[in-house]
């Protein structure tokens, strides 16, 4: 294995600390790590993946996402060519995003919500988006010990947050990482986030449906309960609503529900409600799934969930059509060196961002 490390393909120029992440070259993340490192690289064999993740083979449905969380330029063009031909496959299965602040409860929630649906006879995937492992190498979610007795059952796969690059970057990577798991009979796909902001809208424009985990009591400043977040959810639940805590809960939900009344609607015709559950003892969590089926009922019968998946996939091109574009630009030495020159001149102050617009594109 060669040493050698450089900065990946799409990083921009002149990015500062936040990309933290290094490529060693001919190896992807997971493989370039010290266990692996005198393992050699096994060939990566597009159909054998494919059949494996058709008959629900786990291993092979990791080393498949693997392949797609891989910066290597190489390990694009097979990842394409293998997210593509499984995409007749996928599509069958219900994307539920789930936000809340640290320590709201949503991995105990998942892992709780998780094993119910196992018993109901689904298969529930687990995708996290965390937005503070797209700065620094640090998680908040990523940790292995969470969710450990739903990662143990053979119904379920959970796949930590892909890390480092920007969270553009990362959106794409989950976002095929979901088709995967659907192709391999994953029905019930969940995509956990840290709500802290910009995560929340990227995780919104690929679910079906938004919940938002709030706990009473740590008052709404701190939890961060903002009138945007309130308007991208379609469920809220006010977890932790056992022990002493299950009257504020419940107050909690209330003063919720009022306020909600005045809020723009996530989903077209759909009131959003707050419920109580408690994740830790497994109350409320029949209730929410019971919300969860009257939503899926509410968005089929109108077309809002073909619609709203049309406007994704849309959304999802044009995403990477502009990254595309970006990274076409700086492939070219001299539209590098132009830029580099552009910026330096804003930054002296010589040049105003919009006449550097019109020389960068050279209008
Ligand atoms: P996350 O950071 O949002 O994933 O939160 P965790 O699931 O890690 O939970 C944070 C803490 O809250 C842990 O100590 C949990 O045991 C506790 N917790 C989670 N859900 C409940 C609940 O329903 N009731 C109570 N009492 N504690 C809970």
């Amino acid at each position: 294995m060669t040493k050698k490390t450089s900065i990946p393909e799409w990083t921009p120029p002149n990015a500062g600390k936040e990309f933290a992440s290094r490529v060693v070259h001919g190896k992807t993340n997971t493989e370039a790590s010290p266990q692996n490192a005198s393992k050699p690289k096994p060939n990566i064999d597009i159909e054998e993946i494919k059949a494996g993740i058709l008959a629900g083979n786990r291993t092979l449905l990791s080393r498949a996402i693997t392949l797609v969380e891989s910066n290597s330029r190489r390990h694009f063009e097979d990842a394409r060519k293998l997210v593509n031909e499984l995409l007749p496959h996928a599509g069958k299965s219900l994307r539920i995003g789930i936000t809340g602040t640290p320590g709201a409860g949503k991995s105990t929630f998942i892992e709780s919500l998780g094993l119910w649906l196992i018993n109901q006879g689904h298969k529930v995937a687990v995708l996290a988006i965390d937005p503070s492992s797209t700065i620094s190498k640090g998680s908040i979610l990523g940790d292995k010990t969470r969710m450990e007795a739903l990662s143990r059952h053979q119904n379920s796969f959970i796949r930590p947050s892909p890390s480092g690059g920007i969270l553009g970057g990362v959106a794409r990577k989950t976002r095929e990482s979901i088709i995967l798991c659907e192709a391999a009979a994953y029905d019930i796909i969940l995509i956990e986030t840290v709500g802290v902001g910009q995560s929340e809208i990227t995780v919104r424009s690929m679910v079906d449906m938004f919940v938002l985990l709030q706990i009473a009591g740590a008052g709404d400043e701190l939890q961060g309960i903002k009138k945007g977040i309130m308007e991208l959810a379609d469920l809220i639940l006010v977890n932790k609503a056992d022990g002493d805590n299950l009257m504020r809960a419940q107050i909690a939900a209330g003063e919720l529900n009022s306020v909600l009344h005045y809020l723009q609607n996530a989903t077209e015709g759909w009131q959003t409600k707050a419920q109580t559950c408690s994740a830790l003892e497994g109350t409320g969590i029949q209730e929410a799934w019971d919300m969860v089926l009257s939503f899926v009922d509410h968005v089929k019968e109108r077309g809002i969930l073909t619609q709203r998946r049309q406007q994704q996939g849309l959304q999802w091109f044009n995403d990477m059509f502009k990254e595309a574009l970006v990274q076409h630009f700086f492939a070219n030495e001299a539209n590098l060196t132009r830029y580099n020159r552009i910026v330096n001149d804003i930054n002296q102050g010589k040049l105003s961002p919009s006449l550097a617009l019109s020389e960068i594109l050279l209008l």
